[in-house]
């Protein structure tokens, strides 16, 4: 019983180890696609920017023609009353110039404000540009660093897993399957150490009888509390 006892308590150890790389091994992706995430917004943003400064572009030039149309617009009108015989027509296409000045001077204050928004929007998008090739920097570097720690973890998972494979194999079928029943409905640990005649694992006080029996070893012994599998050792009970 005792080297039985021995090996459980070597799995146990190694179980303990495989929860935890197991809680970092699902952690670290979680990280990864955080920062993932992180990328994939300040891109967002600066194609946002850049898309802004195109529009505003686009209603630059569109403005650029129109102002281009009215002043043609002016010439004509103007060469039109170089020529013209009466004082009616000369009166109405003097009118029609007032409007088609009237119309290139609001052009003109269009466009001159379609230059500064253009300016402070290209400015926008250049910080922006700034911005992502600075996060991801950042980024992949974080990134490569948490997968090679994940690359680790996995290296290591896959030889507690070998050692763990090793040990069992030497554990009796039924002790196994009880050992691990227990860990299953526990979570934690499965054995739990006797310490001044309570159980460690819930440290409710054992029957005397149950105190006698763990120390003698000859079978293994419920904890009537917790149910994990009790184990006494003489070094570390100071009762
Ligand atoms: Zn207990």
């Amino acid at each position: 019983m005792l080297e039985q006892l021995e090996l459980l308590l070597e799995l146990q150890e190694i179980d303990a180890d495989l929860a935890d790389l197991s809680r970092q091994g699902e952690l670290l992706p979680v990280r990864i696609d955080e920062l993932e995430s992180e990328r994939a917004r300040v891109r967002a943003v600066q194609q946002e920017k850049e898309h802004a400064l195109e529009e505003a572009k686009k209603e630059r030039q569109h403005r650029e023609h129109e102002l281009e149309d009215a002043t043609v617009r002016i010439n004509e009108l103007k060469a039109k009353q170089i020529v013209i015989r009466t004082n009616e027509e000369y009166a109405a296409l003097t009118h029609e110039i007032g409007f088609a000045k009237q119309d290139v001077s609001d052009l003109e204050d269009s466009v001159l404000k379609l230059l500064e928004e253009t300016e402070e929007l290209s400015d926008d998008a250049e910080r922006a540009g700034a911005e992502v090739v600075e996060a991801e920097r950042t980024i992949d570097g974080n990134v490569s660093e948490l997968r090679a720690r994940l690359d680790e973890l996995n290296d290591a998972l896959a030889v507690r897993k070998d050692e763990r494979l090793r040990i069992a194999m030497r554990v009796d079928e039924s002790l196994l399957r009880w050992y691990e029943g227990i860990l299953r409905s526990k979570g934690d640990c499965a054995l739990a150490q006797v310490v001044d005649g309570a159980c460690s694992g819930c440290y409710k006080s054992l029957p005397p009888q149950t105190v006698i029996e763990v120390k003698r070893g000859t079978r293994f012994t419920e904890c009537d509390g917790c149910g994990r599998l009790l184990y006494w050792r003489k070094e570390r009970d100071v009762g």
